[in-house]
């Protein structure tokens, strides 16, 4: 039956692709790739030689039809991103939704994706996790984020560019304050991988020391609100103790 399979792939070490990523890109007939010439390096690695085609960010809508037309014709598609699991941060949303409508199955393989590998080895609370993609690249609409976010209870899940995430990290101690919980991981299943975890003021300090400790790809995760005296205006507090005096 045809199918639109999507495909994740490694994220910085290339034997975390899966035996079944690596069949399914063999035997599909086509392969969308968000940047060709980037997914034909990985696909030659392995010796894989399926057609590819690019959809990305700005064709993604209209190849969605013709590639549609190619299911209708019987053939089968895999649709992989530059790097780990597309649609996460990655094209492949319309392309699916128009799949599904179109009445074609849609078969997601497991595979490496950033955010959960980072949320794993965080030591941040991982029962409940909110992922919030990237950060407005400016400061004002970055605070207004996280001030959104400033009672949100689950652990943040945050992808970040190193020419950014000293102003982020900034902004979080201005908004959710220094003693906030914040870990950054860096570089995952690569050669420099550092997870570091501190509250919030101590991880900028720590991060402006050496400029390495700002390279390469990370992952940015914030612990959830919780509810502490000190948190609230004093006035609340006392009106919180009357009020929980007067319940059964
Ligand atoms: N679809 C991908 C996934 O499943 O993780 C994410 C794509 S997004 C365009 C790229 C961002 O993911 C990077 O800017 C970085 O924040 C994060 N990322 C990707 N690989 C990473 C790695 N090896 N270590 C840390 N963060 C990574």
């Amino acid at each position: 039956k045809p199918t639109l399979y999507i495909v994740p792939t490694p994220i910085g070490n290339l034997d975390d692709i899966t035996q079944r990523a690596l069949t399914v890109l063999a035997q599909v007939d086509l392969i969308a790739c968000e940047d060709t010439r980037h997914s034909g390096k990985l696909l030659s690695h392995f010796g894989i030689k399926t057609k590819t085609l690019s959809v990305h960010d700005h064709n993604e809508r209209q190849r969605a039809q013709w590639l549609i037309s190619k299911l209708d014709s019987g053939e089968s598609i895999a649709l992989v991103s530059d790097a780990g699991t597309p649609l996460i941060s990655d094209p492949g949303y319309h392309l699916v939704s128009q799949v599904r409508a179109a009445g074609h199955p849609v078969v997601p393989l497991p595979g490496p994706c950033a955010a959960t590998t980072a949320l794993c080895a965080a030591g941040l609370p991982s029962d409940r996790f909110s992922f919030e993609g990237f950060l407005p690249a400016k400061s004002k609409g970055r605070q207004d984020k996280l001030q959104a976010l400033l009672q949100e209870p689950r652990t943040m899940i945050f992808y970040e560019s190193p020419r950014r995430v000293l102003d982020t990290l900034a902004d979080v101690v201005t908004v959710m304050g220094p003693d906030r919980d914040v870990v950054l991981a860096r570089e995952i299943t690569k050669t420099f991988e550092t997870i570091e975890g501190r509250p919030a003021a101590q991880l900028l300090a720590w991060l402006q020391e050496d400029d390495n400790r700002t390279r390469g790809e990370m992952v940015l995760m914030i612990a959830g609100f919780r509810m502490q005296d000190d948190t609230l205006p004093a006035e609340t507090v006392k009106a919180l103790k009357l009020l929980a005096q007067e319940l059964p």
